[in-house]
């Protein structure tokens, strides 16, 4: 049982990242095409060179494997490709509610094949970076809505979206077992749970508090509620 994050990631937009450093304020959005090919391939590279067994392990049952964690990028670029036609073509969309944990269950992450994700994620990243690519001009202050009320640009949609798949990798790359055990990193005041508690199990990349304050830095990792 995975618990869902319910909190708000669009903080990312405004200060760098405490947990994998992306300083998502800094990035050009005419450059996110390039990092989202980037990305794409650091994941490919991973799903080639890890056995099969330690992709499809989870490190602790309430954290996504490595493959789980592939399939959910590779279904992020796809959905933000969706949302970045809905916004050139449409005035003003709201995007339908996406459910990241659902689907996750519904699609048997843990059950797909890891060359065919890589596959397949390699596509949905160029897909996407080629759409980013076509871009151009006033297009990029074209608006759009999540169904929680955030809004945004096609050039902060395009900052917001690259976050997720980077801090992802910084999670199956950076945020190994051991460090869920041990205290929090933390530059506040505030402590986040330092281990996975039976009745609420946590995944990686753990959420700081929404806006209010500094966010906190914890190992105790989720994925980015990034699909609403
Ligand atoms: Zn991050």
């Amino acid at each position: 049982m995975i618990t869902p994050d319910t909190k708000d990631w669009t903080w990312v937009l405004e200060r760098a990242c405490p947990d994998c450093g992306f300083d998502t304020p800094e990035v050009d959005a005419e450059r996110v095409a390039d990092l989202v090919r980037a990305n794409a391939a650091a994941w490919v590279a991973l799903l080639a060179e890890r056995p099969e067994a330690a992709l499809r392990s989870r490190p602790v049952p309430e954290v996504w494997s490595d493959l789980e964690y592939a399939c959910h990028v590779r279904d992020v670029f796809r959905l933000f490709r969706v949302r970045l036609g809905l916004m050139l073509d449409e005035q003003d969309p709201l995007f339908a509610n996406w459910d990241q944990d659902e689907t996750a269950v519904a699609e048997r992450y843990g059950e797909q094949d890891p060359a065919r994700v890589s596959a397949e994620l390699a596509e949905a990243a160029e897909e996407l970076a080629a759409a980013f690519d076509r871009v151009e001009g006033g297009q990029w202050q074209r608006p759009g809505r999540r169904s929680d009320g955030a809004r945004f640009t096609v050039a902060s949609f395009a900052r917001y979206l690259i976050h997720d798949p980077v801090h992802h990798l910084y999670d199956v790359t950076e945020g190994r077992p051991h460090d869920l055990t041990g205290p929090p990193l933390s530059r506040s005041a505030g402590r986040s749970p330092a281990t996975p508690q039976p009745n609420r199990p946590v995944r990686r990349g753990a959420r700081p508090e929404g806006r209010a304050g500094p966010p906190r830095r914890a190992r105790t990792r989720r994925p980015a509620r990034c699909g609403r």
